[in-house]
């Protein structure tokens, strides 16, 4: 019996619908899912995400997973679970923009805690303990 080879619809096939994750991000991501952040929530985004590592490697697996489950749509319901998890960590009160606050005329933006902790470096052999 001679098997038809499943449609290859990876994206090593399709270029991505959004060739940058600042173009999925404020194409896609801020119109689609940041509608209930504003005055009034606990929720709280960054206008400078890109900024902060975190949000950059969160949005990243969001975006290059999203694309992929684009073209395989079998994927689709595992993306939102990803995301279902990923986005109130990421919006959270105390989430990567914790501490920001946007540029005014009056006063410079914050974009990271006043301190950050610290962790000194493990002594030789620690994971041998
Ligand atoms: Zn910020």
């Amino acid at each position: 019996m001679t098997r038809t080879p499943k449609a290859d619809t990876s994206l090593d096939q399709q270029p991505p619908l959004y060739p940058t994750l600042d173009s999925w991000v404020t194409g896609y991501f801020t119109p689609m899912f940041l509608h209930r952040v504003g005055d009034g929530t606990r929720q709280r985004w960054c206008t400078e995400w890109w900024i902060h590592p975190e949000a950059i490697g969160r949005l990243t697996l969001l975006w290059t997973t999203w694309e992929t489950a684009r073209c395989d749509p079998s994927l689709k319901a595992a993306w939102w679970n990803d995301l279902d998890h990923h986005l109130p960590l990421l919006l959270a009160p105390d989430g990567a923009f914790r501490a920001c606050r946007p540029q005014t005329t009056e006063q410079a933006g914050i974009h990271a805690p006043a301190e950050l902790p610290l962790a000194e470096p493990a002594p030789l052999g620690y994971q041998e303990t």
